[in-house]
């Protein structure tokens, strides 16, 4: 092996990438002096979305947080109500539930996609029949077994709300992530596979939701001569400057994914050697948007790591390695690695909430058993997030690396296992 020297400049993990056309969108709102929450960009980006994704109605707002703030309030969770949701996942996925006083139940995560596992969804259910609504991401840019997600709902008489913020452009049997619930969101957020520098949209079919929307993202104002409200207001609403980055960076999605994926396949080939393998996708049915790669290290390969609320400690062991070995070598050459995104179910603010596996079990019941790793039936750990998480990290997936910079993150990895 060449001697590795640190990377001049730094690798990240994704960070945006512009192209000149946002400049010309910015400059133009500029320059008509439309430098607020209306104008041609964001009338633009609303049409661009509904024509990428292929849903009638986008409503452009200020984060994807907002959007689905706005979808769990067109859901009509109300206080104290229990509502689904996906386990493994940013805490932008679950905290607009809270925001209405609903109290999110974890459903914990499957091995095949790393997204909601829709048997764990059925075991909810029989402990909550009551529950309505759930919410779902695609993990890192990878459609979720949405099918049998749906099939689950429906037999249940619950909405979905889809958290497509990871995976703009990502499709399932062909069709876009972000169309297969009542209401859905995607991200313009910085790390994005597209990015406004913030920003976010709701999706729906529902005209009458979407109309909704544009109202409460807009404090909520009547049709009068003076302020008149009638309804609780947001300031939601995307701002015109935002939307001309985004206008600019829409043609470039295609261009993004196919970076993205070749990435990931450089990684997988890349890694054949060694005892990992990387972020799994339905290859017959979907089509990922590859926005982060991922890798996850075989069991017996892992090298002890303990992790606790603030810090993790490891110790190395030849042919061995682990995720904090691997992300402080990273970041020691000046690249960007993160870890899994810990579950809810682990994070302390959601500690008391129940947890649901594919064997059911609410986490009040089987807290300890289930965090000492314990084994299903199926001999797997029972807790599917919290083993992916201590095995797991997502890798640098820039899409300006160049392959030089790709193939020395590589063989940075590979030293970890020597
Ligand atoms: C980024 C992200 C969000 C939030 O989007 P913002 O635009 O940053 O508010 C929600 N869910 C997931 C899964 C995300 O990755």
């Amino acid at each position: 092996m060449n001697k590795i020297v640190p990377f001049q400049n730094k690798v990240w993990l994704s960070s945006p990438t512009m192209h000149g056309p946002e400049l010309e969108y910015v400059k133009e709102a500029y320059e008509t002096n439309w430098m607020s929450t209306v104008g041609k960009n964001i009338n633009e980006v609303e049409r661009l979305a509904c024509e990428k994704v292929g849903c009638r109605y986008a409503v452009a707002l200020s984060a994807g947080t907002a959007a689905l703030h706005m979808a769990v309030k067109l859901a009509g969770v109300k206080p104290g109500e229990k509502v689904f949701c996906s386990d493994m996942t940013f805490d932008a996925t679950v905290n607009p539930v809270v925001y209405e006083g609903g109290v999110p139940v974890f459903i914990d995560t499957e091995y095949d996609t790393w997204n909601m596992d829709p048997t764990a969804l059925e075991k909810a259910f029989e402990l909550y029949p009551e529950v309505k609504v759930v919410v779902m991401a695609h993990l890192y840019g990878t459609p979720g077994k949405i099918e049998e997600l749906q099939a689950v709902c429906d037999r249940h008489g619950a909405i979905i709300i889809e958290d497509a913020a990871e995976s703009l452009g990502a499709t399932y049997k062909g069709v876009q992530t972000g169309t297969f619930g009542a209401y859905n969101c995607i991200s313009f957020n910085g790390n994005k596979i597209i990015t406004g520098s913030s920003g976010g949209m709701l999706l729906t079919d529902d005209e009458e939701a979407a109309n909704k929307v544009r109202k409460w993202s807009t404090q909520s104002r009547e049709n009068a001569p003076w302020y008149q409200h009638e309804e609780l207001g947001y300031n939601y609403r995307m701002s015109n400057v935002i939307a001309g980055v985004v206008r600019g960076q829409f043609p470039y999605l295609e261009e993004h994914i196919a970076q993205k994926k070749a990435i990931y396949e450089r990684y997988r080939e890349g890694f054949k050697d060694l005892p990992v393998t990387m972020n799994p996708y339905d290859a017959k049915n979907s089509e990922p948007n590859f926005w982060l790669s991922c890798m996850l290290i075989e069991p017996e390969a892992m090298c002890r790591q303990e992790r606790g609320e603030q810090e993790a400690l490891y110790i190395t062991e030849p042919g061995k390695s682990c995720p904090t070995e691997i992300l402080e070598t990273l970041a020691s050459y000046n690249a960007e690695g993160r870890p899994i995104w810990k579950p809810m179910h682990m994070q302390p603010i959601y500690r008391m909430n129940a947890f649901v596996t594919r064997e059911g079990n609410g986490r009040a019941k089987t807290n300890a058993y289930i965090r000492g790793g314990a084994l299903g039936k199926d001999g797997k750990p029972l807790d599917v997030g919290m083993d992916i998480f201590q095995r797991g990290l997502c890798l640098p997936s820039d899409n300006k690396m160049t392959v030089e910079e790709q193939e020395q993150v590589i063989e940075i990895v590979k030293g970890c296992f020597l």
